[in-house]
């Protein structure tokens, strides 16, 4: 069984439709796929009426949280999205992003680059909006050649001087919210060595409060760290979860090159009680 856990829409920061993407892993011939938009469900159903033959659509999100200041995301898995508790903190996660992506604007307005509000509203369209459609904007303004030209300390990386900080979510928090929903938590990405890395002994402490597993196979993980974080993960009995947190045009399409460990959708399922697996019909 071949599970791509981890995979986004235009319904956030991807650039495909939910349908696209559920045609994309379908080409790819994988057995599962979730679709794990950042902090929101919004993709689910379309997604799944575009399901066909035995393809498996798991619903998720990417949930935005903090640890001691520091960005960190988890994934969740088969939780109620009726839940009121979580969906109170989602519709508070995306109203601060679009606070945020205005601040952002005017950031980027005193650094001399020229997107408005409306341009960037009407490039992201109902999306949950995030720093790659700032990117894209960006792009469109002539002010950088190509999206990840963004994601500098001169303009938008974490600390850039036209980054801004937004509301997000305690870890500990978010893997109680999401077991309270009947769903399961997985950490995206400990070690995709972007701006800073989750030590051993945090994510100890995240697995001592309920988090379900771990994203060992993710294309920013080397083999080194693929190997020590399924180590982790057998030491402390959490899933050996992966995916290929595929963005569309973004990232290059990759849907189905990073999969779960055999088993982890099916444990997942197990101890899961929110919402079941999708399949056509
Ligand atoms: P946000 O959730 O608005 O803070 O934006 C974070 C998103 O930006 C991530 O989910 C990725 O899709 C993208 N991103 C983060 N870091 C980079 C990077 N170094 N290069 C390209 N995209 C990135
Ligand atoms: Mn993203
Ligand atoms: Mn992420
Ligand atoms: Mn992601």
């Amino acid at each position: 069984m071949r599970a791509d856990l981890h995979v986004h829409s235009n319904a956030s920061d991807g650039t495909d439709s939910p349908a696209e993407v559920i045609r994309r892993a379908a080409r790819a011939g994988i057995d599962a796929v979730a679709l794990t938009d950042h902090d929101t469900v919004a993709g689910h159903p379309q997604a799944r009426r575009a399901l066909t033959g035995d393809l498996i659509l798991v619903p998720g999100l990417e949930l935005s949280c903090q640890l001691q200041g520091r960005s960190v995301h988890l994934l969740a898995y088969l939780f109620d999205p009726g839940d009121e508790e979580l969906a109170a903190e989602l519709t508070r996660i995306r109203d601060d992003r679009v606070l945020r992506a205005r601040a952002m604007v005017d950031r980027l307005a005193g650094l001399g680059v020229d997107i408005s509000w409306d341009q960037l509203a009407a490039l992201a369209g109902p999306a949950v909006i995030g720093r790659p459609h700032i990117a894209r904007a960006m792009v469109a303004s002539g002010a950088i050649a190509a999206p990840r030209d963004a994601f500098t300390a001169d303009w938008i990386a974490d600390g850039g001087r036209a980054y801004v900080s937004r509301y997000a979510l305690d870890p500990v928090r978010a893997i109680r919210l999401v077991r309270g929903a009947g769903g399961a938590t997985v950490l995206a990405h400990p070690r995709a060595g972007r701006e800073w890395e989750l030590s051993d002994e945090q994510i100890a402490g995240l697995a001592a409060v309920g988090l379900a597993g771990v994203e060992v196979f993710h294309p920013d993980h080397n083999a080194a760290e693929r190997t020590r974080l399924r180590a982790l993960a057998t030491d402390l009995g959490l899933l050996a979860s992966g995916g290929s947190d595929d963005h569309g045009d973004l990232t290059g399409n990759r849907i189905g090159s990073e999969t779960a460990a055999e088993g982890v959708c099916a444990a997942l399922e197990s101890m899961t009680s929110g919402a079941r697996v999708m399949r056509a019909g």
